[in-house]
């Protein structure tokens, strides 16, 4: 084993002993967010190191830059620090509904994200709470790629042998990828937290950038723990809260109407995600029924039961109690033909083929081909009963991490290696300029085009002197006015702001 494995085998023994510890935190955890919940804000710094700013607005500390996304809960900013000029991700909490003040989303985003500290879990820097408005905004280190754009440039790229040498995902890439995964996982399922949102663009990727500490290059870092929960705690379902989140991670369980989230689910989501690594495609893309309440996702169910054939209370007990088996909605207990299973190897491997660049001549290239210990991996991660499904540390202790091309600490290179595998794009942002009439209503600059620069897209330069270069684009705080103007944009941009999360709606990818 190598010295980053042994490293990591040596911190996830570490983290047997902290799960005993954890419980008793897990029960201050919840003490504390009641509490952070009813004053909605907070003060000085705790867990992680980040800290709540009350007072001063974001853009005192921060240069706005580009957009990079747009979260269930609200958008998300490129920015750098005035003081350092660092890069970091700032992401803006639309406000609760009517009357609610700050969104609970936010807070609990904020204080799970602050009791935790792993390489593998993005790191929260600051909080700042506008009460004025009300809005709140969370800093965070700033990646610059994620699973999402990774995956699509090798699909948008098939026969550009120039940049995707390998035509798919090599298989070092794909083993990291899995390893960083489910050591941020293991991680958090020792802290008693089940994130229950895992998918490719919520797994982002830290860019090489010479500001960025060299640890720190190729590193996994789990995010968006809006929808996270303890899950001691009792966890309505997300369809109950009228939350949008995509099906296709979703495990048979909960599409079978199980009401509790278990560290299970974020264990299938990250068997999905592994087969979607190698085939570049999500392996289960069922079409989503938009009827509110806990409707039967029949459609994802049968793209399951297809691959992984109809399920069994022999292998799987439970079966019995899950609602939707008990009332046979839409037959689901019926067993229908088609629902024989290919099983997972062939489905995969097929889907590898299809996704290969013609000059692989119908074969998968044979640094991507997946040897039957991935597989083998995957199925246990993909395991229809949760009780006997793999947990993030037996993942972990699976022999295929012990195979060469053993994983590394960073994503693009191996060890030693003077060039990265592959050359990924930059994260793609969007523009976020005031149009100059609304920036005049609001006082402010506006008017921006968006500066094409593959380096540093849309990002105001690093702090500079009043009016010089670094100066450009919106910065130094967000008057009220001004912020207006931003809604403005948005509206008049229409859906291209809405492009990342369009990922949600079956049929676009
Ligand atoms: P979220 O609301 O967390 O789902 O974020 C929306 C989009 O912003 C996602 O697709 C992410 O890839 C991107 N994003 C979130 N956090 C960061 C970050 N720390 N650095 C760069 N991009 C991020």
């Amino acid at each position: 084993m190598n010295s980053f494995a042994q490293q990591q085998q040596q911190q996830l023994l570490r983290g047997h002993y902290d799960a005993i510890r954890s419980q008793q935190q897990s029960q201050q955890l919840q003490a504390q967010q009641t509490q952070q919940a009813q004053q909605q804000t907070g003060g000085g710094a705790n867990g992680t190191g980040s800290t709540i700013a009350t007072s001063s607005s974001v853009w005192d500390k921060f240069e706005k830059g580009d957009k990079i996304g747009e979260g269930t809960y609200g958008l998300v900013y490129h920015a750098r620090s005035k003081e350092t000029g660092g890069r970091y991700a700032i992401k803006q909490f639309k406000g609760g509904r009517e009357g609610d003040g700050v969104s609970p989303t936010a807070i609990r985003e904020i204080m799970l994200l602050r009791e935790m500290g792993h390489p593998n879990i993005v790191k929260l820097e600051s909080a700042h709470i506008n009460h004025s408005e009300p809005s709140l905004w969370l800093a965070f280190e700033y990646a610059e790629y994620d699973l999402y754009e990774m995956i699509k440039f090798h699909r948008d790229n098939k026969e550009n042998r120039r940049d995707n040498p390998f035509g798919l995902m090599p298989q070092y890439i794909v083993k990291t990828v899995m390893w960083h995964l489910l050591n941020g996982l293991s991680y958090m399922h020792q802290h008693w937290v089940v994130h229950r949102d895992l998918k490719p663009s919520n797994v982002l990727v830290m860019g090489e950038d010479p500001a960025v500490s060299p640890a720190q290059h190729g590193c996994v870092k789990i995010a968006d723990f809006g929808l996270a929960r303890i899950f001691q705690a009792p966890a309505r379902p997300l369809s109950d809260n009228g939350v949008v989140v995509t099906i296709w991670y979703r495990a048979p369980e909960l599409l079978l109407g199980a009401r509790h989230y278990t560290r299970a689910v974020d264990v299938w989501a990250a068997g999905c995600i592994f087969a979607e690594l190698l085939t570049l495609k999500p392996l289960f893309q069922g079409q989503e029924r938009k009827t509110p309440g806990n409707v039967l996702q029949a459609d994802q169910l049968d793209k399951i039961f297809r691959v992984l054939g109809h399920p069994g209370i022999k292998s799987w007990p439970e079966l019995e109690v899950l609602p939707h088996w008990v009332d046979n909605t839409d037959n689901v207990r019926v067993r229908r033909p088609e629902w024989g299973g290919t099983g997972l190897h062939s489905a995969v491997l097929e889907a590898m083929r299809a996704a290969a660049p013609s000059w692989a001549q119908g074969h998968v290239p044979q640094e991507c081909v997946p040897p039957r210990e991935a597989i083998d991996l995957m199925s246990r991660m993909l395991d229809y009963n949760p009780s006997t499904r793999a947990t993030a540390e037996e993942a972990l202790r699976h022999e295929w991490f012990r195979t060469d091309p053993k994983p590394g600490p960073n994503v693009f290179r191996m060890p030693g290696a003077a060039a990265p595998l592959v050359r990924y794009p930059r994260r793609p942002m969007t523009l976020d300029r005031i149009p100059p009439a609304a920036a005049a209503a609001a006082g402010g600059p506006g008017g921006q085009t968006h500066p094409q620069s593959h380096q540093d897209a849309g990002l105001p330069g690093p702090p500079g002197p009043p009016g010089g270069p670094g100066a450009r684009g919106l910065g130094g705080g967000l008057s009220r006015g001004s912020s207006q103007a931003a809604a403005m944009l948005a509206a008049q941009q229409g859906p291209q702001g809405k492009r990342r999360r369009m990922e949600n709606v079956p049929g676009f990818r």
